[in-house]
């Protein structure tokens, strides 16, 4: 069947818009939008009705006139002495909502107005309704050369946009996703996060990674926590985000780093690798030069950062893949027992590239899965500070509980300092002192 014949029978039993009529077609001609083949095919099945007047053509003038709410066949019919019956109806695929795209545009400009943004997409959601029925359509009168309304919308918005601000569309990672909603014909925006990678030093013990949630109330605030929600008033976390934040007018952060330090230790020597992902920015390219001295004042110099810069998305992944590498730390054990040279010799000579067998400390296991790991202890160094105190250096593989390769965690780690002489030892003080990152070195 002809292009002609069958927009004919869809007129005679559907109202359709110049735009849904010419997505049925949307396969046939190159450069046009679906509303101007909608509109053209309704203008040749005008002539071509008015050309059989006597033969049909009446009848389906009509049609075009009500069911395609074309204008000029009720012109042809008031001409030929007839009239024209009833008002043209509402579109029953889209509504008619297509013709208000304009709105959609006109909305996501407003909403853009506040943002810094140099890329976008758009994309239409919640057309599912409208999908259903133009598939109906198109599959009940074998029509394959359809297009699906949400590509009509994601282009012809996204061409208008480009046109209006200059910016381009980017499909892969886009600045800014502007989500189109054709049954209110309104847009909501996705801002995409933007990333800060540095490295931090918590120069101070007691303060978490990230922010710890008080279990009691679970963050909503009750007398053990001092109704702040926390077990601990900050992190490293919070002190990095108190600047971060607001320089880029983001609506919160996540927290991505290359490990973690217990809270009793302190990270220092060069830093800890973190990413501080800013979510909803409306600055993306914030001026980091203040950061790190805000970050300092803010926090009384518990916490530092260095080398702050702006990274892409990868870098989550980078940072985070650094976990199992290689780490330095230094502390103090204190032992129930007094410790002799003898000791001091066996402990130095027992851990150098040595692999060890960790079982999931019992002060984590409410928290963290019960596996056994093994990890590389690279180089281990005591010194004797007191009849039962020792100083520590260890480098060990990214992810050793060091703590427990001191005590043993009642066997759950094995060998440990305290298993290897036979003494109960305890570690008292912990350090990290280096994070090792490959990936930097090599520039990447
Ligand atoms: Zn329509
Ligand atoms: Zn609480």
């Amino acid at each position: 069947m002809e292009i002609e014949e069958k927009a004919m029978d869809l007129l005679r039993n559907h109202a359709l818009c110049d735009h849904c009529l010419g997505r049925m077609f949307a396969r046939y001609g190159r450069g046009l939008k679906n509303e101007e083949r909608g509109k053209s095919i309704k203008a040749v099945l005008t002539m071509e009705a008015h050309n059989r007047i006597g033969e049909g053509g009446k009848e389906d003038l009509q049609y075009i006139w009500k069911n395609g709410a074309y204008q000029p066949a009720a012109n042809v019919i008031v001409f030929e002495g007839e009239k024209a019956e009833g008002s043209p109806l509402a579109c029953e695929i889209c509504g008619g909502v297509l013709d208000h795209m304009d709105e959609a545009v006109k909305a996501a400009l407003n909403e853009l107005s506040d943002l810094q943004w140099r890329t976008f997409l758009v994309a239409t959601v919640g057309a599912e309704e409208i999908m259903v029925k133009e598939e109906k359509l198109a599959v009940d009168n074998g029509l394959q050369g359809y297009e699906s309304i949400k590509w009509e919308i994601n282009r012809e918005v996204g061409k208008i946009l480009s046109q209006l601000t200059g910016k381009e569309v980017d499909l892969k990672n886009p600045d800014v996703l502007v989500q189109v909603h054709p049954l209110s014909m309104t847009v909501s925006l996705q801002v995409s996060p933007i990333y800060v990678y540095g490295r931090y030093l918590k120069l101070e013990r007691g303060i978490p990674q990230s922010k710890w949630v008080c279990s009691y109330c679970n963050g909503k605030g009750c007398p053990r926590c001092n109704y702040t929600g926390k077990k601990y008033p900050t992190s490293v976390e919070e002190e990095i985000a108190s600047a971060l934040v607001p320089l880029a007018r983001a609506s919160g952060d996540k927290f991505h780093a290359a490990g973690r330090e217990d809270v009793d230790a302190r990270m220092l020597g060069s830093g800890r690798p973190f990413v501080m992902e800013l979510e909803s920015p409306k600055i993306r390219e914030i001026d980091l030069s203040n950061a790190a001295e805000m970050i300092k004042q803010h926090s009384n110099g518990k916490v530092e950062v260095r080398e702050l810069r702006l990274v892409g998305k990868d870098f989550v992944n980078k940072v985070k893949s650094e976990e199992k590498n290689k780490k330095v730390y230094e502390g103090e054990i204190e032992s129930s027992e007094t410790l002799t040279d003898e000791d001091v010799q066996v402990l130095n000579s027992s851990f150098n590239g040595l692999e060890i067998t960790q079982r999931t400390p019992q002060r984590v296991s409410r928290r963290r899965a019960d596996l056994v790991r093994k990890k590389f202890i690279y180089e281990l160094k005591v010194e004797k500070i007191s009849e039962n105190e020792l100083k520590f250096y260890v480098q060990a593989e990214g992810g050793t509980y060091i703590k427990e390769l001191i005590s043993g965690d009642e066997g759950r780690t094995l060998p440990s300092l305290s298993s290897k002489i036979g003494k109960p030892l305890k570690c008292k003080q912990l350090d990290v002192m280096e994070v090792e990152v490959p990936f930097e070195s090599k520039g990447i």
